[in-house]
């Protein structure tokens, strides 16, 4: 634990929501020994975080003292906040500026108009049926999009994965917290996905995005994907179609790119392999695996950015920087998004061995990155690539 810096802190973002931590105590130093010695628990004061909004990193994590008998903590992005000359401040750095992901343009008071429209004109697609319960139950916006028909759209395929995140937000082992989402229970239809499709397609810079949440690792579906994304282009010009993945099936992935796709997001939480596995814990695929579908992807001119999980004290590590500048510029990768990784990190640290290597801190994390992978963009969100 240490002292925040200064170029690490910010007044709290507009639409930031802040979280009660049960069952721990905040650490501090007391204001007359600022940073010196060891940090005491601050009886008496109630421990809090804040949920960041979209585009916004963090850059330290809160220090607490946990207490016998504390729940693990549900599945958010908890960063440090506190008060400042009466207002309250938090730790995180701007990394894009996107107004469509504004939390006020979403779950507005139209909303349930706009889904009981598209789902009677179209009664039989389950996967609306689907993108219904994800937006007005889990609240995702990409879900929401397909029924205000704008940006990027939802289109959840898989109900399997390959792999078992250590935070994977929809399907969390008995003994975890409850995962924030349901994973998706069935593999659409050829027809469902162009349905819907069809209809985002229309909307001006559009993107159809498999790959969400709610459900396992779309690349399973890759037959599948691949007929839906000829059929579409056979049927509309328009659009981004685009894929959120976990990039294990290399060659599963030249069939969909190969049928027509425009982008790529893979996810990953390091460019180093131990450390790659110890959070994905991949069943059926290794860290080479994904390396190759990034190869592939690049090789064919699709955009490819990577949706990097973020840790503080973990990705600003330095040799975590230095493997993942070498893998931009080998792998000529289009985009970085940063993610704050939605999980306790006390659970995080269990199963994540701590680097051994400096801590340089997000901000500088940051410099290094656009210094040393200058032609890799860095921001938060899905860029539609095509219109
Ligand atoms: S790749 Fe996605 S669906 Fe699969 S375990 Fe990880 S987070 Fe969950």
């Amino acid at each position: 634990m240490r002292l925040p810096r200064e170029e690490e802190l910010v007044r709290l973002p507009t639409s930031s929501v802040l979280h009660y931590l049960p069952g721990r105590t905040p650490l501090g130093w007391p204001v007359r020994r600022t940073g010196q010695g060891s940090p005491q628990g601050l009886r008496g004061t109630l421990a809090v975080a804040v949920q960041l909004p979209s585009g916004w990193t963090r850059t330290l994590l809160p220090a607490w003292q946990r207490e016998p008998g504390a729940p693990d903590l549900p599945f958010f992005g908890y960063t440090a906040a506190f008060f400042r000359q009466g207002e309250l401040w938090c730790a995180a750095v701007q990394t894009e500026d996107n107004p469509r992901w504004n939390p006020e343009l979403y779950a507005t008071r139209d909303l349930p108009r706009r889904i009981r429209a598209l789902r009677r004109k179209h009664p039989a697609n389950r996967l609306l049926g689907q993108l219904e319960v994800c937006a007005r139950e889990y609240g995702c916006y990409n879900a929401q999009n397909i029924f205000y028909g704008r940006w990027e759209g939802a289109a959840p395929v898989s109900p399997s994965c390959n792999a078992c995140c250590q935070g994977c937000i929809s399907s969390q082992p008995e003994e975890a917290p409850p995962s924030p989402q349901m994973r998706l229970a069935f593999v659409p239809t050829l027809e469902e996905i162009v349905e819907v499709g069809l209809e985002h397609l229309n909307h001006p810079e559009a993107l159809y995005s498999f790959g969400q949440g709610c459900e396992g690792e779309p690349l399973l579906q890759a037959p599948l994907l691949a007929r839906a994304i000829r059929a579409l282009r056979e049927r509309t010009p328009k659009g981004t179609l685009h894929l959120n993945t976990n990039g294990s099936l290399p060659q599963a992935a030249r069939e969909v790119i190969q049928a027509g796709l425009d982008s790529m997001r893979i996810s990953l939480n390091s460019a180093i392999s131990d450390h790659y596995r110890a959070y994905y814990q991949p069943r059926t695929y290794d860290f080479e695996d994904v390396l190759e579908t990034i190869r592939i992807a690049r090789g064919h001119g699709v955009w490819v950015s990577l949706n990097l999980l973020m840790v503080p004290g973990v990705n600003d590590a330095q040799d975590e920087v230095e493997a993942l500048i070498r893998l931009l510029n080998d792998l000529d990768v289009n985009m970085v998004q940063m993610r704050n990784l939605n999980m306790d990190p006390d659970l995080f640290f269990q199963g994540i061995p701590a680097s051994q290597a400096p801590i340089l801190g997000v901000p500088e994390m940051l410099r290094r990155l656009r210094a040393g992978a200058p032609r890799t963009r860095l921001g938060s969100h899905n860029p539609a690539v095509r219109s």
